[in-house]
């Protein structure tokens, strides 16, 4: 078993499991530390350690990677949006540090995808990041949409965005994760080179699988968009059904999972993690770890599995 894997145990009582404190810090899934981090093999169970349910809990950071926000006045001119502005600036203010005081209550480990602007900007409070356990994977250099970039200039916004994280975090990213989940055709092949391992942008299954990209096994960890907390929280979506839908979608995946193999994803973004929010996505995690079997798994130890275990779903050709 590894650091920052978290298995709720027997008779409704948590029993985290948490061996090898050091793996905990910046580079976990690096080197040895990724080798330490490899799951036993499955008894009887279709995850690692006889676990039943796997929750991959995701951060995006992207706080400060945007251009500064404007308006548009009725005289026809554009002016700066300082309240705009200030929204932005909540996410490194508040957003942040509370959503990673929460994990440390929570005892789990997630997945941040973290532009590399952000990590200019802010490069203490992403250090914090690795430091408390958590993977760091790739949001883009600059908070900007690559589907359309030619392969030279997307190779080398990817380029940056890895650098820049390892150089701030001291882990190699190995997640990816595209602005609004819209990659161009080009995307996969450069993360495989640029030595990524998986992305996260596709919603076509509730488990990870591996595809052929440059003719070598690639991970994919889906994404929910049901659950993300743009979708939910912009559609004027309050706290309390945010925590009944997401235990409503946890109920059905654990019950799903007695007979295969389930994961539940849910994404949170910094500017977006207000006090109440925050409180009710603890309501859930809380929840889930009153079950038994729930794995909370950082999205780079689902990719490892996948590309690991001979019992993954190996689709033929992505899309
Ligand atoms: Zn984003």
């Amino acid at each position: 078993m590894d650091s920052g894997k978290q298995i709720s145990g027997l008779n409704g009582v948590n029993r985290r499991v948490v061996i090898g404190a050091a793996a905990l810090g910046a580079g976990a899934l690096a080197g040895t530390d990724r080798a330490r981090a490899a799951p036993a093999a499955a008894h009887g169970s279709f995850w690692p350690n006889g676990a039943r349910l796997a929750i991959a809990l995701s951060l995006v950071v992207e706080t400060g990677a945007d251009p500064a926000p404007n308006t548009k006045a009725p005289d026809g001119k554009t002016y700066p949006d300082l309240y705009a502005a200030s929204a932005a600036l909540y996410a490194s203010n508040e957003g942040i540090p509370r959503i990673l005081d929460m994990f440390d209550r929570r005892h789990m480990k997630a997945t941040a995808m973290i532009c590399g602007v952000s990590c200019e900007k802010y490069p203490a409070l992403v250090k914090d990041i690795a430091q408390r356990g958590h993977e760091c994977g790739a949001h883009g250099h600059q908070h900007d949409v690559q589907y359309n970039m030619e392969r030279d200039a997307e190779r080398a916004f990817m380029q940056k965005a890895r650098d820049t994280i390892e150089k701030t975090t001291g882990q190699k990213p190995l997640g990816y994760n595209c602005r609004g989940q819209l990659r161009s055709v080009n995307t996969l092949s450069l993360a495989q080179e640029l030595g990524f391992t998986y992305h996260i942008d596709d919603i076509s299954r509730d488990e990870p699988f591996v595809i052929p990209v440059n003719d070598k096994p690639f991970a994919v960890v889906p994404y929910t968009t049901h659950l993300n907390d743009i979708g939910y929280f912009n559609r004027g979506g309050f706290a309390a059904p945010f925590v009944e839908e997401l235990k409503f979608e946890f109920d059905a995946l654990y019950a799903e999972a007695e007979t295969r193999r389930r994961m539940m994803v849910v994404t949170i973004h910094d500017a977006i993690s207000r006090a109440s929010r925050i409180k009710a996505f603890e309501e859930f995690i809380n929840y889930a770890q009153r079950h038994k079997g729930v794995w909370f798994a950082r999205s780079g130890d689902l990719a490892q599995w996948a590309l690991e275990s001979k019992e993954s779903i190996r689709q033929p050709s992505a899309i």
